[in-house]
């Protein structure tokens, strides 16, 4: 064998495994089908700004051990999430703060905040929630479902929100204080320059073959290394044996405009039904720039079908059978470990993959 490792894509999952097993001395191979490093998470420069070609990515994280793991690597800058929402031509911030029921009712105390969502759920009192819209209503009410609920999920999973099951919001965190940070975690931020460049650290010194598809040429590939790390969807490494796995797909349309700033915000969600994206992305608001142009991208959901680009796995009852029968064929690959999002059909956000690699490779060696 030519290789210890053969790791099959480019992303994090598979970027991390190489890393860490090029530390301990193993020879890896890493090949990607895309023409590209990082899989989901890859940025590439236009003219200063850095792109986020697969949708926005921002590392947050409560571990420490995971945030200085990556910024050893490359530096972070402290980006601080606070997207808004267009609803109808106003602006409401995010998350559900005191910002966004001033905005929505005029309220300026948390005490009025409070009796007005006790006021709004009201109508929902006594009652079950039997679907994500009255779910949405009994844990917010009615106003903020319609203004900042209901399109935005609708348009995401492509159905109405009467159809759509109630366990899909489990629960909608509301806050009554004046704060538009998003995430909760403590360590939150963007590559300075890209995440291209953590990449580039990760895979530094290790032979990375691009353009190269494992399961075009499954048999040559796993002739030249002992072991394989399989990041890629687990249901076409089976040939879809038992169907495929459903997934939401999404298109992104990248603008260039010859603006210095276009939203002022790098993240602006559309609410509407009628608006057919559901969010804009101004990317150098990630990692502010000084250039006479910006670059726009509005994202479009949209069903998924074999040969799209497979986005938010659907984890309902059926597609969750459906992935334990697949799961079960892994026990029979010997040599073959499955990991990462793609592979374990789960929504795994960037520190988490990170986190899974990690263990993977200190349980391996
Ligand atoms: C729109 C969107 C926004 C997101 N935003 C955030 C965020 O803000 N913060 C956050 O923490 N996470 C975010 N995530 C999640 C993040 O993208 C994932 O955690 C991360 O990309 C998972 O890494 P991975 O290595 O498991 O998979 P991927 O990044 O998908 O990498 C898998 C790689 O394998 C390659 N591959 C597949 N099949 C083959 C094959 N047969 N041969 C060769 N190569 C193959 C693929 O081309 C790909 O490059 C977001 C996800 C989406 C969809």
């Amino acid at each position: 064998m030519k290789y210890d490792y053969l790791i099959v894509g480019s992303g994090i999952f598979g970027a991390v495994c190489a890393f860490e097993l090029r530390k301990l001395g193993k020879k890896v191979l890493v090949i990607e089908k895309r023409n590209h490093i990082g899989g989901n998470a890859y940025t590439r420069d236009d003219k200063g700004i850095q792109i986020h070609q697969y949708g926005a990515h921002i590392f947050h994280t409560n571990d420490k051990k995971i945030w200085d793991y990556v910024n050893e690597l490359v530096q972070f800058n402290r980006f601080t999430n606070s997207p808004l929402a267009m609803y109808k031509g106003k602006l409401f911030n995010l998350p559900f703060n005191m910002n966004t029921f001033h905005q929505l009712w005029g309220v300026t105390t948390p005490a009025a905040a409070q009796a007005k969502i006790i006021e709004q759920r009201s109508e929902m009192e006594g009652k079950e929630p039997q679907n994500l819209e009255e779910q949405a209503i009994s844990l917010v009410g009615r106003d903020m479902y319609e203004t900042l609920i209901k399109g935005y999920t609708e348009k995401q999973w492509g159905r109405s929100a009467k159809e759509l099951p109630a366990f899909i919001i489990k629960r909608l965190p509301v806050r009554f204080t004046y704060d538009n940070n998003y995430f909760t975690d403590n360590y939150q931020g963007i590559p300075i320059g890209g995440y291209t460049k953590l990449f580039e650290k990760l895979l530094n010194g290790i032979e990375v073959r691009l353009n190269c598809d494992y399961l075009a040429n499954k048999h040559e590939f796993d002739s030249m290394a002992d072991k394989v790390i399989y990041t890629g969807p687990i249901d076409a490494y089976f040939n879809y044996e038992f169907g495929p796995l459903e997934y939401r797909s999404l298109t992104f349309k990248h603008e260039v405009l010859q603006q210095e700033n276009f939203q002022g915000n790098a993240v602006i969600n559309y609410t509407e039904c009628d608006i057919p994206y559901t969010r804009i992305i101004e990317h150098k608001h990630f990692d502010p720039v000084d250039t006479p142009h910006t670059v726009v991208t509005k994202e479009y959901p949209h069903d998924w079908k074999v040969g799209d680009e497979p986005y938010y796995p659907v984890n309902d009852d059926r597609n969750m059978a459906l992935f334990k029968k697949y799961r079960e064929l892994t026990k029979k690959e010997s040599g073959v470990i499955f990991g990462g999002r793609l592979a374990e059909y789960k929504y795994y956000d960037m520190h988490q993959v990170v986190r899974s690699a990690l263990n993977l490779i200190n349980g391996e060696c």
